[in-house]
């Protein structure tokens, strides 16, 4: 058996991945020889090159760049060279097992063009471990994170056309894990595909930053505990558009899901959720949601905190939040933001909680919320390279 390697000490914007990664050696070979490298990356060009659109009305992931990234993986063989060829249909047996039982995961990040021209990821390594952490989950294979950046780095910057010359609009990259065993067996994957695709997005709520509706219910729910909600596995999502529909139907653009019950408050739609508020005790307070195992581990989420625990204005909790606790501060006229948060929109006001037939008002102050902007400034301006800071990571 290999051991685990301790790993040398990281900031927090680059975590170690071997610390987080279990057991992958396979044949008794160390660790990380279990990975493909990018310095093998096989590159097959494009014959043509696809125009580009316009990124104005364009919904969100439906148009994707020239070049694609796949990296095979068998357990006999371990992984294979990884490649970049133009972008294609997969060729994929009818026994598949993400076609059958959903052994799939995803990541979601964008690169961004600076005023300055240079391409730009944000913290594109928590990215990594969290793929790796999505990874073990499904029964899918390990690799090393840091040889994925440097392919998916490869793929953007023969890409980098595609990123778009704007201050609001990405590329937004797509790195997929599926299983590929070609048989019917309820089991470990034999076989498993990498793939990196990208797609050029402009704003992600066709109304702008404006404030969200919300469907509150606990009819349906996002997770549970010892269930995979805070892996981003296809399964999670596929299974929630049945209820984001319902959302819709009743005049709602997305779903506040509640958990348990007391009806706990814990994302909304896609995105994770904060509350600024006077909380019980009288403090002006940040709040979302703890990682207990329902949560969505995400990017923005950890952003926000760490940027808002620096400011030091405010008390910032990651504690429980109920539909109570938001009707009665309500009531008492404490609420003074409530907003998601996501790599789609960075942050997302909500103006409005459709909950038990009543419609709950949420500030939103003229639809410019104070905090919720000043958070979407401050990442953005670090994202496309306006405020210097190590949480970018250069093409
Ligand atoms: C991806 C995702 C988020 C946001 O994560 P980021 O890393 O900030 O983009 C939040 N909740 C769910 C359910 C998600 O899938």
């Amino acid at each position: 058996m290999a051991s685990v390697a301790a790993a040398p000490a990281s900031d927090t914007s680059a975590p170690s991945l071997k610390a987080s990664a279990k057991d992958c050696a396979t044949n008794g070979m160390a660790e990380w020889d279990a990975s493909f490298k990018a310095a093998d990356t096989v590159i097959e060009l494009a014959v043509g090159r696809k125009a580009k659109p316009d990124l104005t009305n364009l919904a969100f992931g439906t148009v994707f760049t020239d070049h694609m990234l796949t990296i095979e993986w068998t357990s006999d063989e371990g992984w294979q060279k990884p490649h970049i060829c133009p972008f294609r249909n997969l060729s994929i047996h009818p026994a598949c097992s993400a076609l059958h039982y959903a052994v799939e995961l995803f990541e979601g990040m964008k690169a961004y063009r600076g005023a300055d021209g240079a391409v730009r990821l944000f913290r594109p390594m928590l990215n990594m471990k969290r793929m790796l952490k999505s990874a073990e989950r499904a029964s899918l294979p390990s690799f090393d994170g840091a040889e994925l950046l440097e392919c998916i780095r490869k793929l953007v910057e023969l890409d980098q056309d595609w990123v778009p010359q704007s201050d609001s609009a990405s590329l937004y990259i797509r790195p997929t894990f599926v299983g590929t065993e070609p048989s019917l067996g309820v089991k470990k994957p034999s076989r498993a595909l990498l793939f990196v695709i990208l797609s050029p997005v402009g704003s992600y709520f066709s109304t702008g930053a404006k404030p969200v509706s919300l469907w509150a219910d606990p009819k349906y729910i996002r997770a549970w505990r010892g269930g995979t909600g805070d892996c981003k596995m296809g399964g999670n999502y596929g299974a929630s558009i049945y209820a984001q529909s319902e959302a819709v139907e009743l005049g709602c653009q997305q779903v506040l899901w509640l958990y348990g019950e007391d009806h706990q408050i814990t994302e909304v739609g896609t995105m994770n959720l904060f509350l600024y508020w006077i909380n019980e005790d009288g403090e002006e307070e940040l709040a979302t949601p703890p990682l207990d195992g329902i949560i969505l581990p995400g990017i923005t989420r950890q952003s926000i905190l760490e940027l808002t625990r620096k400011w030091g204005e405010f008390k910032v909790s990651e504690r429980y939040l109920t539909m109570a606790d938001l009707r009665r501060a309500l009531k008492e006229d404490r609420v003074k933001e409530m907003f998601g948060s996501g790599t789609a929109c960075v942050v997302s006001p909500v103006g409005r909680i459709l909950y038990q037939g009543e419609n709950l008002f949420i500030p939103c102050l003229g639809d410019h919320p104070p905090l919720a902007s000043r958070l979407l400034k401050e990442l953005t301006d670090i994202q496309y390279g306006q405020t210097p800071s190590d949480w970018t990571y250069l093409v």
